[in-house]
């Protein structure tokens, strides 16, 4: 089997190459590209059908990213909430480290599109050594994020060092990691990934998959790997206009996880990201799709739809509203649209 970093060599990353295989109009793409860096591997390549297709669409440039008038570069309001550099402390248990700049691929919509994969991204051993000494600093944090970027595109070696030199801070009770590589890059999953992972426990994996097309054989091996190393896996995927904005797709992306042991974690409203305008839905899409996959799939398949609120101001549950009337008795509709009645004070209708 080829390497998975031969893969990650074998990539797409100018307009050019895209124009080798693709009919389209690079002049266009090599605008975008000096701005937003591409990077499509030859494994995702082959996930994607044709031009505008729903994977294209992730992996792809589209000259939209420089229109962009209404959105911000940190929406989220990162970089205020970073009491060192590339580690972001928003709540009060937990952090978000970031230990890698690069991804098996540049998704078109990511919500760090300022300076993931770019020189804008400084992330060195001097960095690292600042986060685990801030976290080392403060005992309340109990769980750390690892994301990036990508923290499994380092090596092995790298990414033990780092697990070890957080498991040696005490406080630290849970470590989870955000990463795209079992969609972008499943190859990257090897037997000495996950011996390596399985040490560090408790550890979770967060992974984001939006299509269904992405559940390939490959993406099936890796995370089986990954489940039965021990490790707890979640997915957070993202509502993007044209690529999954229907209660189909994603009914069939989330009952797809849960049959590869992925627990859907968040559905997330596309972020106010600049450059991404052009992928966001109105939030009453989203809740009309949860209303219509509530109760009618597996419950364990559900994700929390929500947004992430700009300025830093934490992730905000957007759920369907059932209720009709409070009161002495509770009217609501249940999953069929049938209203439905509880009696607060437990006398019998
Ligand atoms: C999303 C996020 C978290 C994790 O939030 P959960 O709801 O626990 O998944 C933590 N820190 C930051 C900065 C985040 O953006
Ligand atoms: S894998 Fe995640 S961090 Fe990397 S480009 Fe995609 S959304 Fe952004």
């Amino acid at each position: 089997m080829t390497h998975w970093k031969d893969i990650l060599q074998d990539s797409i990353t100018t307009a050019t190459e895209l124009a080798q295989h693709f009919s389209v109009d690079s002049t266009p793409l090599e605008h975008v590209l000096a701005t937003y860096p591409m990077r499509i591997n030859s494994y995702y390549l082959k996930l994607i059908h044709s031009v505008d297709d729903p994977l294209w669409k992730q992996a792809v440039p589209d000259p939209a990213e420089l229109c962009d008038t209404v959105c911000m570069e940190d929406p989220l309001g990162e970089e205020n909430l970073s009491p060192v550099p590339n580690l972001v402390h928003k709540y009060p248990d937990r952090v978000l480290f970031l230990i890698h700049s690069e991804c098996a691929m540049y998704c078109r919509f990511c919500t760090r599109k300022r300076k993931v994969g770019t020189a804008r991204m400084q992330i060195n051993e001097k960095s690292i050594g600042l986060g685990l000494q801030y976290i080392q600093e403060h005992p309340a944090i109990r769980e750390v994020l690892l994301s990036g970027g990508d923290p499994l595109l380092l090596s092995d070696q790298r990414l033990d060092d780092i697990l070890c030199r957080l498991r040696a801070i005490p406080s630290v009770e849970v470590i989870r990691i955000g990463t795209r590589v079992p969609c972008s890059l499943p190859m990257r999953v090897t037997k000495d990934l996950a011996k390596i992972l399985k040490k560090h426990h408790p550890l979770y994996i967060n992974t984001h998959f939006n299509h269904p097309r992405e559940l390939t054989a490959e993406a099936e091996k890796a995370c089986t790997r990954l489940a039965d190393a021990g490790i707890p896996l979640g997915c957070q995927s993202v509502l993007l206009k044209g690529v999954n904005d229907t209660h189909k797709t994603l009914g069939k992306l989330f009952t797809g996880l849960l049959r590869l042991r992925v627990k859907p974690y968040y559905l997330f409203q596309t972020d106010l990201t600049r450059g991404t305008d052009h992928f966001r839905t109105h939030t009453s899409t989203g809740i009309a799709i949860m209303r219509k996959l509530i109760g009618n799939i597996s419950g364990m398949a559900v994700p929390t739809f929500a947004l992430d609120a700009p300025g830093g101001n934490g992730k905000i549950p957007l759920t369907p509203d059932y209720i009709t009337r409070s009161g002495t008795d509770l009217e609501f509709l249940n999953y069929l649209n049938k209203a439905c009645t509880y009696p607060e004070n437990g006398d019998p209708i």
